[in-house]
């Protein structure tokens, strides 16, 4: 098993992770770039692309946030919520797997930033089946969980047709570095 030689994050990390000629992550090297990027061109940028899909008429949602709860969640929907002023639908994949105290993160997210949020949550006897089936066939108890994060805000996206989706890139913390996905 190989390790980054930087963070140590490992080969068969979920993420799908790929180490260049120093033996370095995928995500070690695109946290580098934020020492590079103009961050004002950025902030324009993202300016023009939340324009483009805000809603002109206010009857729908101008964006989806997939969200934990955690900072990540908070930054996104600060930025969004109030440096933007976009109406934002927060969405959840519950993982199952929850302790007072993220019930407690998402929950104040929700009230603090006055945003509506839909949480999906399967039956415990489903959590189970596939936790077990995942960890058997690809030997990560959770990997119905990244699955679910990823795929349940583009099924709610399609649903409520909202055409933005704003994801914080995997490899990367900061909210500049966010990636957006147009559904229409
Ligand atoms: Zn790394």
């Amino acid at each position: 098993m190989n390790y980054c030689t930087r963070c140590l994050y490992p080969e068969n990390h979920p993420f799908n992770l790929t180490f260049d000629e120093n033996g370095v992550c995928s995500g070690c090297r695109i946290h580098e770039e934020k020492d590079t990027i103009n961050w004002d061109e950025r902030k324009e940028m993202l300016r023009e692309i939340l324009e483009k899909y805000r809603c002109r008429n206010g009857s729908n949602y101008d964006c989806i946030i997939p969200v934990s709860g955690g900072k990540d969640s908070h930054y996104q929907t600060y930025v969004i919520k109030e440096m933007y002023g976009l109406n934002p639908l927060l969405v959840t994949f519950n993982h199952g797997m929850n302790t007072k105290r993220g019930i407690r993160n998402l929950e104040n997210l929700v009230t603090k930033f006055n945003c509506d949020h839909l949480r999906y949550t399967m039956k415990p006897s489903l959590f189970k089946k596939l936790a077990r089936l995942a960890m058997k066939k690809m030997g990560d108890m959770c990997w119905h969980c990244h699955a679910g994060i990823t795929t349940y805000p583009v099924q709610i996206a399609a649903k409520f047709k909202v055409p933005l989706i704003v994801w914080v890139r995997i490899s990367g913390l900061t909210m500049w570095e966010c990636s957006l996905s147009m559904i229409w």
